[in-house]
């Protein structure tokens, strides 16, 4: 039999497909590409915008065309959060939503016999316990992500995700350890931790761990290259997890710190835990303590009630922040959310122009960063080749091309950094 998966949206549901291949893998199914004749479709959706859930809708569709006899499983926030839509699209045998995916390869085979559609989607605020399923296999790559928790009760007003993952749960210790052992065993060269909530690890848990024993959990891994984390609330960056960067070079100095708004009034707005002066000195902090940490951020332009005096305040707080790197995101209205039914909504074409303009920005303080390395050499994961170009990341996020061959793909080298290059820099290995 053979099975077929899409992803749709974050590293964590990234990392749920994979683990639900290889629950596939492990009943004897074969992995087949998305758009290849399969006997089983499983689309892992998204719902953080509603494009996220227009792509979901045509990725089901996609799958019912390309075999009608097929079964066609839809897991993931989108279901979670709207069943009976996902349920009225034809073609749609099974429904899982966040919870409960261990089933999946069981649900499949009571449809094959039963012929009938199974809908499992309950209610995501009753979930007590980290769903904890093994990786049985990955697909070859030099980086791969581990999933240490789940949920989020921070409700930001503009947020679906409270609504799709429920409350916070936490991956025991015992767990992480033996999945990054795995992952090691398995060749990968850096492991991505990552979670819907990554600063709150270990809230719900009885006893008193945190992100920073995760980490160390995983640092202990004798064979790991490097560690890398995922998206953190600013607010939950400690200083002991700035000293354990600072204390071993494996550990990766990136951080990805969604800012969301550089203007205290949609801060507030938005139900975020932090005022730009407050982010600014953590900023400052980290600067101070690793000065080449690459940090990036992500912002939503066009929230509701934002002013163009408001705008033009997060415009001049990210040009004193100079990210490496922006992800800008044009508010979307999420049903179901309070600020889907605040006052003052910004026009379709006030925040294409906001964002547009964010953009520029956003490349320019890219270019600043990645120049400050012009010069220097820097250790490199080298990923993928293609005609005679290898290309892979630093530390520090920065991506680097050189001219080689495959043979150099998921090996680390060290390489002199010689000018801007696509979107990242050139450099030679030199050793
Ligand atoms: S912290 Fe806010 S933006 Fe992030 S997942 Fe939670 S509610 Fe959403």
């Amino acid at each position: 039999m053979r099975a077929a998966f899409t992803t749709l949206g974050c590293k964590v549901n990234q990392y749920e497909t994979e683990t639900m291949e290889g629950l596939f893998k492990e009943r004897g199914y074969s992995i087949v590409a998305f758009d290849e004749y399969a006997d089983v479709y499983i689309i892992n959706t998204c719902s953080v915008t509603h494009l996220g859930e227009k792509k979901s809708r045509q990725l089901i569709r996609r799958a019912v065309r390309l075999n009608a006899q097929a079964v066609v499983a839809v897991t993931g926030c989108y279901a979670q959060v709207s069943p009976e839509e996902v349920a009225g699209i034809e073609g749609v045998d099974i429904i899982v939503g966040t919870k409960e995916r261990h089933r999946i390869v069981d649900l499949v085979e009571e449809v094959l016999k039963e012929h009938k559609p199974i809908n499992i989607v309950s209610n995501i605020m009753d979930a007590k316990e980290f769903e904890d399923i093994p990786l049985f296999s990955a697909p070859g790559r030099t980086r791969a992500f581990l999933k240490i928790q789940e949920g989020c009760t921070n409700f930001c007003t503009y947020c679906i995700i409270p609504y799709a993952r429920g409350p916070l749960r936490s991956r025991g210790l015992a767990s992480i350890a033996e999945e990054a052992h795995k992952l090691v065993e398995l060749g990968f060269k850096e492991i991505v931790l990552t979670g819907i909530h990554l600063g709150a690890y270990g809230r719900d848990l009885n006893e008193q761990v945190n992100l920073v024993d995760a980490v160390k959990t995983v640092l202990a891994e004798p064979g790991l290259v490097r560690l890398r984390l995922g998206s953190l609330e600013s607010i939950e960056l400690s200083p002991k997890l700035l000293a354990v960067m600072q204390q071993d070079e494996r550990f990766c100095q990136f951080f990805h710190l969604p800012l969301q708004a550089g203007d205290n009034q949609v801060l507030e707005a938005m139900n975020r835990q932090y005022t730009t002066a407050e982010y600014q000195d953590l900023i400052e902090s980290i600067r101070t303590k690793l000065p080449d940490a690459a940090i990036s951020t992500d912002l939503i332009v066009g929230f509701p009630g934002e002013t163009e005096a408001m705008f033009q305040n997060t415009v001049e707080f990210v040009q004193t922040m100079n990210f490496a790197k922006m992800h800008i995101f044009p508010f979307s209205p999420r049903q179901g959310t309070p600020a889907a039914e605040f006052a003052n909504q910004i026009s379709e074409e006030t925040k294409k122009q906001r964002a547009h303009y964010m953009q520029v920005v956003a490349e320019q303080n890219a270019q600043e960063y990645q120049t400050r390395f012009i010069g220097k050499n820097m250790q490199v994961l080298f990923e993928t080749e293609q005609n005679g170009i290898v290309d892979g990341l630093t530390g520090n996020y920065l991506r680097i091309y050189t001219a080689g061959s495959d043979y150099l793909t998921g090996t680390v080298h060290r390489v002199l950094l010689e000018k801007l290059y696509r979107d990242g820099l050139w450099g030679k290995i030199i050793d």
